[in-house]
């Protein structure tokens, strides 16, 4: 039966229970405005929920997600919901990568940015010549030295071409660009904008002190349910089930949403949803619809295998890419959650998954153990007591050469504003892109009625001589 329209109107209604839509919700229902929040599906939490494994009953994500110590408006908002010590933070290393079956340590060391890379050498030199490693010095000194947006006009060329045409090795774009270019952008480096993946690289350069962060804890309850919860409790509203279907329009503007059921709420709208939702919402002529259709979703694989005793003391470790390879990024949750059983629970990810379309679960699973063993040989003699394969259509959408240029902004028309990580939040999609979109668009809709706040976080600033470099020759580069 249809829920009855919420009395009195709502100041917002916000479609999209996922970290965007619930960080809007957050932010003005604190603000004392009255919020109703609507969820397509029976669970929030979108591309970044848990659930219960229904073989061995414990809590697991959609697929393994890692934080960054500089997702500042992902923090703040973890803060406000009480559960920031719900994530666990690698301090020791920044990672392990097991290369050719050599593990190689990266530290990040005190040196001011970007020299806080320097002291890895000795680690990485047997596996990669200095030649090809200094032939990435241009493109370090050209990216340290552009402007942001210098940076964003590198947005129609493809990764690999802008770093060849910068003289960066072709071996060196194998080793390393091609696996950052996965990991940071899900897709593979010929075919992603040189401008995202050169704002990513201005960021390593820029910040000397990174660190990963694993939550404690299964992403509903680091974040959805407690942001529901501080909803609710400011006279907020989240309805589940409940489909958005359209726009409501009057006098040239959005009055309000329609649901599937036919009914309608009249209030300001945030459109919180991922870009392949907005063909169900919006006519196909429309500007949004049209560039929401550009917007091609990476495919993920994540595996949990769960194992009779610890097979590793590692948190995290990565394989570079290689497309005969599958899973990229491991994790030992065993080794990051509280109160875990004894065995190990591995998570992995296979990023851009297209290649294992064809293959069965037990073929993944297969494939999965064999890489998981290179690292822990310990795993071929644990019994395997269950596994779950996830197949997940979308983890972040393509960032294409172009796709930079369309993320649409926060006010796309009177009474209508969008959040979501895809939207222009000068950050690559993500969660961080996620909860500052949210943020963007409650310090929108308080601006119209007249109570303007600061509410998103910038983007951080480099540091060190990566920021000196960049304030004294701001239009360098060239
Ligand atoms: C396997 C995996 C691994 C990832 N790893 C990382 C990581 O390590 N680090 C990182 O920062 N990010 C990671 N991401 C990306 C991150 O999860 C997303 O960037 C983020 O969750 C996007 O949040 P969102 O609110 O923008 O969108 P979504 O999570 O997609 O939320 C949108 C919500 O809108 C709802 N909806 C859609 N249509 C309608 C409608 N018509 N009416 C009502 N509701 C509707 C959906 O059901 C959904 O709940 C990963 C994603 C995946 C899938």
């Amino acid at each position: 039966m249809p829920l009855p329209p919420p009395s009195p109107r709502p100041d917002a209604v916000i479609v999209g229970a996922g970290i965007a839509g619930l960080s809007c919700a957050t932010l003005l229902a604190e603000a004392g405005m009255r919020v109703v929040v609507l969820e397509a599906s029976a669970v929030p939490g979108g591309r970044a929920r848990s659930w219960v494994d229904p073989g061995t009953s414990d809590v697991v994500d959609i697929g393994p997600h890692i934080l960054l110590n500089k997702y500042g408006n992902m923090r703040a908002w973890l803060a406000r919901l009480g559960t920031e010590h719900q994530i666990r933070w690698q301090t020791e290393e920044l990672l392990t990568v097991l290369d050719k079956g050599r593990r190689i340590h990266f530290k990040v060391h005190g040196l001011p940015a970007p020299l806080h890379y320097v002291r890895n050498l000795p680690r990485v030199l047997p596996s990669v010549p200095l030649h090809r490693l200094l032939s990435n010095v241009p493109v370090a000194w050209r990216t340290m030295r552009s402007t942001p947006a210098e940076i964003r006009a590198l947005d129609n060329q493809s990764g690999r071409n802008y770093l060849q045409a910068q003289g960066v090795s072709g071996a060196f774009i194998d080793w390393f660009w091609a696996s950052a270019s996965m990991a940071f952008l899900n897709l593979p480096v010929e075919a992603c904008s040189a401008a995202a993946l050169m704002r990513i690289f201005g960021h390593m350069l820029g910040h000397s002190d990174p660190a990963f962060g694993f939550p404690k804890v299964g992403l509903s309850d680091l974040y959805a349910w407690p942001a529901i919860r501080h909803v609710e409790s400011r006279g907020g509203q989240v309805r589940f089930d409940c489909a958005a279907a359209g726009l409501r329009r009057r006098d040239g503007a959005v009055a309000g949403v329609v649901l599937a059921d036919g009914t309608h709420i009249d209030a300001p709208v945030v459109l919180a949803v991922p870009p392949d939702a907005l063909s169900g919402l919006l006519p196909a002529s429309h500007p949004l619809a049209r560039v929401a259709s550009r917007f091609e979703p990476s495919p993920y694989v994540s595996c949990y295998l769960w194992f009779d005793r610890k097979i590793t003391r590692s948190r995290f470790w990565a394989r570079p890419w290689s497309p005969r390879e599958f899973n990229t990024d491991f994790y030992d949750l065993s080794n990051v959650r509280e109160g875990a059983r004894p065995g190990s629970l591995i998570a992995t990810n296979i990023i851009w998954s297209h290649r294992a379309n064809g293959l069965s679960d037990e073929a993944i699973v297969e494939a999965t153990l064999k890489e998981i063993a290179d690292f822990a040989p310990q795993a071929r003699e644990a019994r395997l007591l269950s596994a779950a394969v996830h197949r997940i259509p979308m983890s972040v959408p393509c960032s294409r050469p172009g796709i930079e240029s369309l993320r649409p902004p926060t006010r796309m028309e009177p009474g209508l504003f969008l959040a979501g990580d895809w939207i222009d939040t000068d950050l690559p999609f993500c969660m961080e892109s996620a909860t500052r979109a949210g943020a963007l668009a409650a310090e929108a809709i308080l601006a119209d009625v007249g109570r303007p706040r600061s509410l998103a976080l910038p983007v951080p600033e480099p540091q060190g001589l990566a920021g000196l470099l960049r304030r004294r020759t701001p239009a360098a580069g060239r």
